[in-house]
């Protein structure tokens, strides 16, 4: 008997077997933030993607294949997007995807109780020219509220078709993945039938059009159409791909200027504002025939109840802190001990290729650069990780839209517009989406105080030079400091917003409205998820960056060697051995052991002194010890300076740095870079609050330079961002070390 179609849930379906065979079926999810396009992704394939980055962005992009009935088809979890507008970088990023890759089909996932919102980004991927396939996501709750929709209808009335779907659970995925098959095979058509925005419009629409046609290439890149609309939306990123690549820009932005002008002036509004209610009035007009909302019993409302507390002006914020500071209490907690048991196995596998290998400088570089470096940051993966978890939970249980919405009022206060929580809280993982989701900005001084003050948040890369400064200084409140760190950092971003503001740019911010999602309880898959991508990229610089940097440092610190040392210590050393051998050849059982464990410590402590003078002789040596002055009213010695120096190029090779110094200073009793650091007679905890405070302001990593760059338009900002930067990070950590000493912590 035949297995296939013993099945009966297969049998409804024909398809053509050539060409069930011919190729893969590139599907895109897209869909509003939090409409659960994650968790269809993952119920539709399994969850086992493949991650990749998008290429020139460092946004995760993953994909997988499933095969369905003979098919192919490859899902792409597109980030999430209110609209197509190109504001923010999920936006720019989903939005060049589809331009660029042009899928075959993209699945819109829709949150059913809040379908109007969702329905605006459906019409605008219709535009785009690509079969859409809605997936009527969070049925569920739908269901709860009794909102009833007719998704047949719904499908005739925008020529698409409909599926309903959970995706927490996977309801509904075998049906998508039926749609998805009849669209891709033509048996059922999505024809993108897009809305009319009424006869003044389109005429003035199908007047650009003609003035687009006149270069063929342009237009059969870009659909028309689509190109059509965002001229009139005044988008700028469809100005700067005219410009760029259409034969007669000149003409096509002249076209579209008169007739934004002559929509202005007919409908007394601007032409972007009359394109989005046009929008809104065709699918308010959908919904009206195809939902029908029931009455719900008013129950007991626990979210209602909750929002009291958390949203409430002067408790949220306070709320705010104190969730973080659980985080982190929680996070070193946790993560500390795991650290320990790193470092010791790093430490280990050290001190092996220290045995097997033959001495020189193959091993050296190995064990004090590559394992020293690279391991010293690996150590603090865990913390890095638990961190991510607590950072992903909260945002997908809904309170950081919340946490937004409350510091709104928060950031007014300093002068601030409310939507530069986002940048702020975004780099706290990492700064370079940090500073490019400042685009979610659209007053230029806005975003521009934003990306100048959001890099001094505490980032994934400073976490561990802070959290290893804290345990070696303060085991006792690793947390707590940490989290201090944190909110330092915070309050000195607000502080120089507000300076900046105040002196270079004058002037008042705007409201905005943030959208509060329901609170969800997040599946652990899906935390996990999240957890699991951002903690991955941690691993990957370490691995690529953090491993060619430490390399470098390595060599910088070991060449050049001293032509003449001060004191002839080839001799030296053969002196105490000669001095002991003697006695070593006569003596027996634990006499000689002692003997043998003198003699070692004298040769070590002659060979450290040889290791530290060759230290002071090379190219990092030198720089170091020529910023002493610099840095001594901070209690820096030339060791950190030349971390802090590496460090300009990543911050997580200061700690590298740390390691290798020490590892080619030739400490060999495996102490552990927090061990070594607390027992150093030169620092003290008033130097490690110093540096922690000097590593948390001073100069954005080199990426983030670049991406300053890039988001205002020259090198001038990224300049003015390194160099008040560095005098404010030099200027707080000595009031900070010369105050802290002043309190006997020196
Ligand atoms: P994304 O931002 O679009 O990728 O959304 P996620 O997949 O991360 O989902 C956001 C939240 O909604 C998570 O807490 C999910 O567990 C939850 N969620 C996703 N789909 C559904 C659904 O169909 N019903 C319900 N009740 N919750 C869902
Ligand atoms: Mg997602």
């Amino acid at each position: 008997m035949n297995r296939r179609s013993s099945r009966p849930e297969e049998q409804d379906l024909t398809l053509d077997p050539a060409f069930s065979q011919s190729k893969t079926i590139r599907v895109a999810i897209a869909g509003n933030p939090n409409s659960g396009k994650t968790s269809l992704f993952n119920a539709l394939t399994g969850g086992h993607h493949h991650i990749g980055n998008y290429p020139g962005v460092t946004v995760e992009k993953k994909s997988a294949i499933t095969k369905y009935r003979g098919l192919k088809i490859e899902f792409i979890d597109l980030p999430g997007t209110y609209s197509l507008t190109a504001y923010s970088l999920e936006e720019v990023v989903a939005r060049n995807y589809l331009l660029k890759e042009t899928p075959d089909i993209i699945v819109d996932v829709i949150d059913s109780t809040n379908l109007e919102r969702n329905l605006y980004l459906l019409l605008q991927f219709q535009e785009m020219g690509v079969p859409v396939v809605g997936a009527l996501n969070m049925t569920d709750e739908a269901e709860a509220q009794a909102i009833e929709i007719d998704h047949a209808q719904l499908g005739k009335i925008l020529g698409i078709p409909f599926v309903k779907t959970v995706g927490r659970t996977g309801r509904g995925k075998l049906d998508l993945l039926r749609v998805i098959g009849q669209v891709a095979s033509g048996e059922i058509s999505s024809n993108v039938r897009h809305l009319n925005y009424g006869r003044e419009l389109e005429t003035e629409h199908d007047k650009i059009i003609e003035v687009l046609k006149s270069d063929e290439t342009f237009v059969a890149k870009y659909p028309s159409h689509w190109m059509a609309i965002k001229l009139l939306e005044e988008d700028d990123d469809a100005f700067l791909k005219i410009k760029k690549e259409h034969h007669n820009a000149d003409d096509v932005l002249a076209a579209a200027k008169s007739s934004r002008e002559w929509i202005a002036g007919h409908f007394g509004e601007d032409s972007p504002t009359v394109v989005g209610e046009q929008r809104y009035a065709y699918i308010r007009g959908a919904l009206r025939e195809t939902v029908a909302i029931g009455r719900v019993k008013k129950r007991f409302d626990l979210t209602e109840k909750i929002d009291a507390v958390i949203l409430n002006r002067y408790l949220g914020v306070l709320v705010f802190f104190g969730i973080m500071f659980g985080i982190y209490q929680l996070t070193f907690a946790l993560g500390n001990p795991l650290a320990d048991l790193i470092n010791a196995g790093t430490g280990q596998l050290g001190n092996f290729i220290s045995a097997v290998m033959p001495e020189g400088m193959l091993r050296d570089l190995l064990v004090d650069g590559i394992i020293g470096g690279v391991g010293g940051v690996l150590m603090f993966f865990p913390i890095v990780v638990l961190l991510f978890m607590g950072l992903s939970f909260l945002e997908d249980v809904g309170y950081m839209a919340r946490a937004a919405f409350v510091m709104d009022k928060f950031f007014h206060i300093f002068g601030m517009h409310g939507r530069s929580f986002i940048p702020f809280m975004v780099s706290t993982g990492c700064a370079v989406p940090g500073v490019m989701s400042a685009r979610t900005l659209v007053n230029p001084k806005d975003r521009v105080i934003t990306v100048l003050v959001a890099p001094i948040m505490v980032c994934g890369a400073k976490t561990p030079v802070i959290a290893m400064l804290a345990a070696a200084f303060f085991p006792q409140n690793a947390g707590l400091i940490f989290w201090s760190v944190w909110l330092f950092g915070w309050l000195l971003a607000f502080v120089v917003g507000w300076l900046l503001r105040k002196t270079m740019f004058r002037g008042e911010s705007s409201p905005f409205v943030m959208e509060l999602p329901p609170y969800r309880l997040p599946t652990p898959r899906g935390v996990f998820t999240h957890m699991w991508e951002r903690s991955w990229m941690y691993v990957r610089k370490a691995g690529t960056i953090i491993l060619a940097i430490s390399i470098i440092i390595w060599f910088l610190l070991y060449f050049p060697k001293p032509k003449e040392y001060t004191r002839d210590y080839d001799t030296h050393l053969a002196q105490i051995e000669q001095s002991f051998a003697p006695r070593v050849k006569v003596a027996s059982g634990g006499t000689k052991d002692d003997l043998i464990a003198q003699r070692d410590k004298q040769l070590a402590e002659v060979k450290n002194q040889r290791a530290a003078e060759e230290l002071n002789y090379s190219v990092a040596g030198r720089v170091g010890q020529a910023l002493e002055p610099v840095f001594r009213p901070a209690g820096f010695d030339w060791k950190i300076n030349i971390a802090l120096f590496a460090g300009f190029a990543a911050k997580e090779v200061i700690i590298a740095t740390m390691a290798i110094v020490y590892g080619v200073g030739g400490d060999e009793n495996g102490n552990g870079l927090t061990g070594l650091l607390a027992a150093d007679p030169h620092y003290n905890p008033a130097m490690a609050l110093a540096l922690m405070v000097f590593v948390l302001v001073y100069a954005p990593c080199m990426a983030v330079q670049a991406v300053i760059r890039r988001e205002l338009g020259g090198w001038k900002w990224s300049a003015f961002s390194i160099g008040y930067t560095i005098f404010l990070a030099w200027f707080l950590a000595v009031a900070v070390y010369q105050t802290t000493k002043l309190f006997g912590l020196g």
